[in-house]
């Protein structure tokens, strides 16, 4: 197997600056950080002097299905998108996001493309997929195909998931602003289901996520135990984030259950804007929450109208300004943390021996400086260069 090792390095392993200058690849593997010197034996040395490397950047919410250029949601699965979902990973993957988690989509098409990334045969990030979400009937998103009126319809749902090989299970908590006639106020399945849920995918060993708005669905989502809270956007009469409750956020922290808040680039406009008392409700109850302990992953939500597949690097400055966030938090919610949040973090989200080479090679310092994210010099996807600048 012929080795490579990148010198020249101030490494950030995913948690912190290491007393090394350089990485040696195997195969798809980091095998050692260390001393350049020593690493570079019976190997392609790649110099990258003034190079930062980071770990490979994780989106824990994405739609590669979904055509960020449409203004508004589809009606059905759009099977025609498939070369563009091809093109839309290579283009993440290019941009340093070497790991996206896709939390639906309508003909499992996605899973397609993850099983030919993971053979080699195209460029793109692992991609970790949820195939249909369970939504309720008309509910959130049932246009793609997975509404269940009782937990007997959702089960044949979940199994159909399982069937086509998904990763894991996605349901629609509540209602959200995507489908016309569904309210992200409420609730769309009940404590009992949503948890019989939770267990019978945990039978397939399958974790769960669940879409939540409204701090109704926020409820039920955080008592059934799922893995991980969509948007968290405690959504209450008053309008966004006007229904933040306590009790509820500890029950979060307390079943451990990480919050993905898909804070992206078009999130600019409320910082941009000079009446922001949403604004100001989000950030306050981010910051209740981070101050409890609840821990953040970062998300984008890529696919929507006018959010890109590629552009979690620059949502990161955004996110770390709306949550109040430091660059070196931001940076670990994106990678060791997100690894954790995704149960891969055996294999990857840290500059570690041992983990799959994903990593993202900046000019700059993105420890102060999370614009540096935007620029890339080279990127490594499971040892496999996909970027280089020079
Ligand atoms: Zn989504």
């Amino acid at each position: 197997m012929s080795a490579i090792t990148l010198t020249g390095l101030t490494i950030w392993n995913g948690h912190e600056i290491v007393d090394a200058d350089a990485i040696r690849i195997e195969g798809e593997h980091i095998v050692a950080v260390g001393d350049g010197e020593s690493l570079q034996k019976n190997s392609t040395r790649i110099s990258c002097d003034g190079a930062t490397a980071i770990p490979g950047l994780i989106d824990a919410h994405v739609h590669l299905e979904l055509n960020p250029e449409h203004k508004k949601a589809p009606e059905r699965t759009d099977t025609s998108q498939d070369p563009q979902m091809t093109e839309r990973a290579a283009t993440m993957v290019r941009h340093g996001i070497t790991t996206a988690r896709d939390l639906g989509g309508g003909a499992w098409l996605e899973l397609k493309l993850r099983d030919r990334i993971n053979a080699g045969e195209l460029p793109g990030p692992r991609l970790i997929c949820s195939g249909q979400p369970i939504t309720s009937t008309r509910g959130h998103c049932h246009f793609w195909g997975g509404e269940a009126a009782n937990l007997n319809e959702a089960k044949i749902v979940l199994q159909r998931q399982v069937d086509h090989g998904v990763d894991l299970i996605k349901v629609m908590a509540s209602g959200g602003r995507m489908t016309a006639g569904s309210d992200p106020r409420k609730a769309q399945f009940s404590v009992e289901t949503l948890s019989a849920l939770v267990a019978e995918a945990k039978s397939h060993g399958l974790p769960v996520a669940a879409h939540c708005h409204g701090t109704e669905g926020i409820e039920v989502a955080a008592l059934a135990g799922v893995s991980t809270i969509e948007h968290c956007s405690w959504v209450g009469k008053e309008g966004w984030a006007s229904d933040y409750q306590a009790p509820i956020a500890e029950l979060i922290l307390d079943k451990g259950i990480w919050v993905s808040p898909t804070v992206n680039k078009g999130w600019q406009r409320m910082l941009d804007s000079e009446n922001s008392s949403v604004l100001d409700r989000i950030r306050k109850a981010y910051v209740k929450m981070l101050e409890l302990g609840i821990q953040f992953v970062a998300s984008t939500d890529a696919g929507i109208p006018g959010i890109f597949h590629h552009e979690l690097p620059s949502a990161l400055n955004v996110f770390s300004q709306i949550a109040g966030l430091s660059a070196i938090e931001t940076l670990r919610s994106a990678t060791s943390n997100a690894a954790r949040a995704l149960g891969i973090d055996k294999q990857t989200g840290a500059l570690l021996a041992g983990r799959r080479a994903d990593i993202l090679l900046l000019d700059g310092n993105p420890l102060t400086d999370l614009s540096a994210l935007t620029s890339p010099v080279s990127v490594w996807a499971r040892g496999r260069n996909v970027f280089s600048l020079r």
